[in-house]
C-alpha cells in the first residue's frame, strides 16, 4: 500500500444504524462501497466465539445465528451516564447487557462469551467500527489512511463529542475536525456559498431509528467575514423514530396475513428472519408498486409467499407519518419560524426515500425546493469528505471561500441560586445562567461578574454545565 505523501481527504458518517465513508478523489466525492457493493455499512459487531470480531457487511450475515452476541446502536450510549433515567428505560430495548461503571458512571456493554463475561465501553465498540470502514476505504484507494473528518448529530454533547473522536483515536486515526451531521449536509449541497447568506436551510434526517430535524442559518462570522458558521436555530428529535418503525408495521402486516400468526410470533428465529426480509421489501417498495416476500423453509419447513402493495404499506404506516408532520411544527415552533421563511430543504438518512415521506414534505413546504440529488443516506459523508479536502488541500476553489468555524452545540453557564417566590419553582433548585450561549462561533471569551455568597470568602468552585435547560438539575456537568 502506498504511503501519505499525496494524502486522500476522508470523512465518514459514522450513523447509529449505518455508517458510511467518503474519498475525495479525481477532483470529487466518491462514496466508497464495502465488500457487498453497498454504500452504507451497518454499524453493528459480533464478538465470535474465539474473540475474533465481525463487523458491518461480516456481521450482517452472521446476524441470526448470533443474535445474542450481537452489539449495534452504540451511538445512543456514547458519552451518557447510566444513572440518567432516560438511558436506564431504553437499555429494555437491546438484547445485550449493559452496566455502570464503577469509576465515572458511564455506560458498559457486557457479553458473555464461552461462558466468560466481557466488556467494553461505547468508545471501543465504535472504534471497532470506525477501523473497519476505514479498512474498507484503505482498501479502495489503495492508500493508508491517518486522517479524517467525523461527524456527529447536532444535539451531542461536549462528552459525547469528546468520546467519538476517542473512538477515532483508538482506532488509529487522526481527527481533523468533527462537524455536526446536518453542516455537513449543508456542505454537501454546497450552502457554505456567499449566495446563501442568511438562508434557513432544514435538514430533514429520517434514519434507521432515530429521526432529526435541524433548521440552520448560513450566517458570517462577525469577528472574521472570512468565516462562515451554520447557525442551529432549532431542533426536533425522535429518538426512537425510524427505518426500523416501518420494518415493524411490515412485519405486522405480513402476519396479519398467515393463518398460523400466533404460532409464527412465539418463534423468535423466524421473526428475526421475517424483520431482515421485511426491511429488504420496504427499501424496494419504494421504488414499485408491489412486491413479493419470499423466505424459503420459514416455518415447520414451509415456504412463505405474501404479496405487499405500497399503498397497503402506507395505509398502515399513517400514524407514523402524521407524527412526522406534528414533528416538522414541533422543529418550526422551536427555531421560532414559519413555514414561509424555511428556504431549502435537504433530505438525509435512508427513510427519506420512501415516496409518501417526501410527499409530506413537499406538501408542508409546497414554495420550497427539496435538495435530494445526493442520495440522503451519503450527504453527510459527502459533506464530511469536502470538509476533509479543505482542511487537508487548503482547496478553496473548487469549494468554497469562507472556511467553516465550529460553534458552540449547546449553552454554557454556572449555577446560581433560584430566586424565584413560586414554591413550584423553587423546588426545580439551582438556576442555569447562561454565559455563552448556543451557537457562538468558538473560540470565544465570555466573562461575567459574580458576588460570592458570604462576606471576605476568598474561595469558591466553580461548575461549568452545557444544556438549554433554565434549571441546572437538567443540564449536564462539564467534568
Ligand atoms: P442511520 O440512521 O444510521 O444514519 P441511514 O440514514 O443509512 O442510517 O438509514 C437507514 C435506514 O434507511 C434503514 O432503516 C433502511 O431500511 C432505510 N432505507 C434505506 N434505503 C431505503 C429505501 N430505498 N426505502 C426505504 N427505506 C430505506
Ligand atoms: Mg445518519
Amino acid at each position: 500500500m502506498d504511503t501519505l505523501d499525496d494524502e486522500y481527504a476522508i470523512g465518514l458518517d459514522l450513523g447509529t444504524f449505518f455508517s458510511c465513508i467518503g474519498a475525495y478523489k479525481d477532483g470529487k466525492v466518491e462514496i466508497i462501497p464495502n465488500k457487498k457493493d453497498e454504500k452504507t455499512t451497518p454499524s453493528i459487531i459480533i464478538i465470535g466465539l474465539n474473540l475474533d470480531v465481525l463487523v458491518g457487511e461480516d456481521a450482517e450475515d452472521n446476524l441470526v445465528k448470533n443474535y445474542n452476541a450481537c452489539i449495534y446502536g452504540i451511538k445512543r450510549f456514547i458519552g451518557r451516564k447510566f444513572s440518567d433515567k432516560e438511558l436506564k428505560k431504553e437499555i429494555d430495548k437491546f438484547p445485550f447487557k449493559i452496566i455502570g461503571s464503577e469509576d465515572n458512571d458511564s455506560p458498559i456493554i457486557q457479553v458473555i462469551n464461552n461462558g466468560i463475561p466481557l466488556t467494553y465501553n461505547p468508545e471501543e465498540i465504535s472504534s471497532f467500527i470506525i477501523k473497519k470502514m476505514v479498512q474498507t476505504a484503505e482498501k479502495y484507494i489503495n492508500k493508508k489512511i491517518t486522517k479524517l473528518v467525523i461527524t456527529v448529530p447536532a444535539y451531542f454533547s461536549d462528552s459525547q463529542r469528546k468520546l467519538t473522536r476517542q473512538a477515532a483515536e483508538l482506532a488509529g486515526l487522526h481527527v481533523l475536525r468533527v462537524i455536526n451531521e446536518p453542516t455537513s449536509a449543508a456542505l454537501a449541497y454546497g450552502f457554505d456559498k456567499e449566495q446563501f447568506l442568511n438562508e434557513k436551510i432544514l435538514v430533514f434526517d429520517l434514519g434507521g431509528g432515530t429521526f432529526n430535524i435541524s433548521i440552520l442559518s448560513v450566517k458570517k462570522d462577525e469577528n472574521n467575514i472570512k468565516n462562515i458558521i451554520f447557525q442551529v436555530l432549532g431542533t426536533y428529535r425522535d429518538a426512537y423514530l425510524g427505518g426500523e418503525e416501518f420494518d415493524n408495521k411490515l412485519v405486522e402486516l405480513c402476519l396479519d396475513k398467515m393463518i398460523n400468526k400466533e404460532k409464527i410470533k412465539k418463534d423468535k428465529l423466524c421473526l428475526k428472519k421475517l424483520k431482515i426480509s421485511c426491511e429488504s421489501i420496504k427499501k424496494k417498495l419504494s421504488y414499485s408498486d408491489e412486491q413479493i416476500l419470499v423466505i424459503e423453509k420459514f416455518f415447520e419447513n414451509e415456504d412463505l409467499k405474501i404479496k405487499i402493495k405500497r399503498e397497503e404499506f402506507e395505509d398502515i404506516c399513517n400514524d407514523i407519518f402524521r407524527k412526522i408532520e406534528s414533528s416538522l411544527d414541533q422543529a418550526l415552533i422551536n427555531a421560532k419560524l414559519t413555514k414561509n421563511e424555511i428556504n431549502e430543504i435537504i433530505l438525509v438518512g435512508g427513510s427519506t426515500r420512501m415516496p409518501k415521506v417526501k410527499t409530506i414534505i413537499q406538501n408542508y413546504f409546497p414554495n420550497c425546493k427539496i435538495n435530494d440529488s445526493i442520495n440522503p443516506d451519503e450527504a453527510v459523508a459527502f459533506g464530511a469528505t469536502l470538509e476533509a479536502e479543505k482542511l487537508l488541500h487548503n482547496n478553496n476553489n473548487s469549494i468554497s471561500n469562507f472556511l467553516l468555524k465550529d460553534i458552540t452545540p449547546l449553552s454554557l453557564g454556572t449555577n446560581i441560586l433560584n430566586r424565584s417566590t413560586d414554591p413550584k419553582i423553587i423546588e426545580e433548585g439551582e438556576i442555569m445562567d447562561v454565559i455563552i450561549k448556543r451557537g457562538t462561533p468558538i473560540p470565544y471569551t465570555g466573562s461575567k461578574t459574580y458576588s460570592t455568597v458570604s462576606d471576605n470568602q476568598t474561595k469558591m468552585d466553580i461548575d461549568i454545565y452545557e444544556g438549554e435547560n433554565t434549571f441546572i438539575k437538567y443540564n449536564h456537568l462539564l467534568k
